[in-house]
């Protein structure tokens, strides 16, 4: 199958084949023939998995084809995404697609002046890229008319469904015209997304790459149970192993993640941290020194990770888990891209197992254990402290369960007593004792 079967014009193939773009991915093939026909779309598919180019290449298409002069505040086209560095990339993608047509593409995310994005939207635009929240500043501020948009695409959907976002959403939604068209892109499709997919959407053709919320096949999963105080030693270990390639690690607070950052900037490591308390210049500067391999390792948190689509990204670790169990898939997602191998590994604490259990519940798969052993909920402490049993105990409530089942180069472990020690309720502290001097392992 090739592009041109799907019906695209020669101008767009030509774009595309300057890229090295030749063979359709899945996705498009299942979604631009709809898309060119003018239908709706819902389309399930992991970041990757090439779906900007499955909504924007339709787009473009018919944009070209129509080619009224853009006016002033009315975008033809408006693309709404969750994130700033997603909207970026987005945005940057569908740009090289459209290079040396007349098309005017822009970018309005927060985190920047309005003044240059009112006068931007004020020289004419065909294409607008949008984070929802400054959207809606913009709208406040009547700088961006939405009465002409003729085609809407929402981007991981998923991932707007907090309640700012669907309040956002729900303003813009009626601001647009009835008759438009519209497609959908989501990792996932939890109850809620179904919601909006029937409030945005009109008889949509639903198109769908890997089952929602499994992970990418080419990915290789990895899991290790380690005790907390023990997962920055391990996290050096595994890096040690591969120091030339990127990796993104993802820890769950933004305090956190600057000081993992900095352990690990100890340790000889170029990283750069990414979370909610750096300024938008410092993300993008960070993702950029990732991008030309100046920075090895970033560490970062979901919410400033989002989006973020760097080909060369090898490994992905998730050293704390996410508690939204979607997260892990997107995640994960950030590796092996476009076809390219990537590995995955996680690493489980004690206090971690409520959110291991609803990730694999979501993925409907177990994560291969790459060392130690599920930590056991220990009901006695659990109920000590008012939990549920199994109910996302905190640290210290659990071990191991069993013993040690191997490091990760195959070895079995030497110190399976160890994180036993760590983690055994009524061991005196609700921390793990740190382990020995050396790369320890907690199982
Ligand atoms: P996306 O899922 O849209 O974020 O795309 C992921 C990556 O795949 C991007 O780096 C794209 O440039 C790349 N890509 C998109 N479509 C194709 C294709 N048909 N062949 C090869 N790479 C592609």
């Amino acid at each position: 199958m090739q592009f041109d079967s799907l019906g695209l014009s020669p101008r767009l193939i030509n774009a595309l084949n300057e890229q090295g773009i030749t063979d359709p991915t899945p996705i498009q093939t299942q979604a631009i023939p709809h898309a060119m026909a003018g239908r709706d779309v819902m389309g399930l598919a992991q970041t990757g998995s090439g779906k900007t180019a499955a909504f924007g290449l339709p787009m473009l298409d018919a944009l070209m084809k129509n080619g009224r002069k853009a006016e002033p505040k009315t975008p033809r086209a408006l693309i709404l995404a969750p994130t700033r560095e997603l909207a970026r990339q987005i945005h940057d993608t569908l740009a090289t697609f459209a290079q040396g047509s007349a098309l005017k593409l822009a970018l309005i995310t927060g985190g920047v002046g309005f003044t240059p994005q009112i006068e931007r939207m004020s020289r004419g635009v065909a294409i607008l890229v949008a984070t929802p929240g400054r959207l809606v500043d913009l709208l406040d501020r009547r700088a961006v008319d939405l009465s002409k948009t003729e085609f809407l695409v929402l981007d991981e959907a998923d991932q707007m469904l907090d309640l700012g976002f669907i309040h956002s959403l729900r303003r813009i939604a009626g601001l647009l015209p009835k008759q438009r068209q519209t497609m959908l892109f989501s990792a996932t499709m939890p109850k809620l997304m179904e919601e909006i997919a029937g409030a945005f959407l009109t008889d949509p053709v639903r198109v769908q790459v890997n089952p929602p919320g499994q992970a990418v096949a080419k990915i290789e999963q990895k899991l290790h149970f380690v005790a907390k105080a023990a997962k920055t030693d391990l996290l050096i270990e595994l890096l040690d192993a591969h120091r030339d390639e990127l990796a993104i690690v993802f820890g769950r607070t933004k305090h956190g993640s600057e000081k993992l950052a900095r352990q690990l900037e100890n340790a000889g490591y170029a990283v750069a941290a990414i979370h909610g308390n750096k300024s938008q210049g410092q993300r993008d500067r960070a993702i950029a020194a990732f991008r030309e391999g100046a920075v090895r390792v970033l560490v970062a948190t979901d919410v400033a990770a989002r989006g973020i689509d760097i080909p060369g990204i090898r490994h992905v670790y998730n050293y704390d888990l996410p508690n939204v169990p979607e997260n892990y898939v997107h995640r994960i997602g950030r590796t092996a891209r476009a076809g390219a191998d990537g590995t995955a590994i996680a690493f489980c604490a004690p206090d971690e197992m409520g959110e291991l259990k609803d990730i694999e519940k979501a993925m409907k798969a177990k994560i291969p254990v790459a060392s130690g052993a599920p930590w056991e909920v220990v009901p006695d402490a659990a109920a000590r402290s008012g939990a549920r049993p199994g109910s996302k105990p905190r640290q210290g409530q659990g071990r191991p369960n069993g013993q040690g089942q191997g490091r990760p180069g195959g070895q079995p472990s030497r110190r399976p007593a160890q994180a036993n020690a760590a983690a055994k309720p009524g061991a005196g502290s609700a921390k793990p004792r740190r382990p020995g001097p050396r790369k320890p392992r907690a199982a």
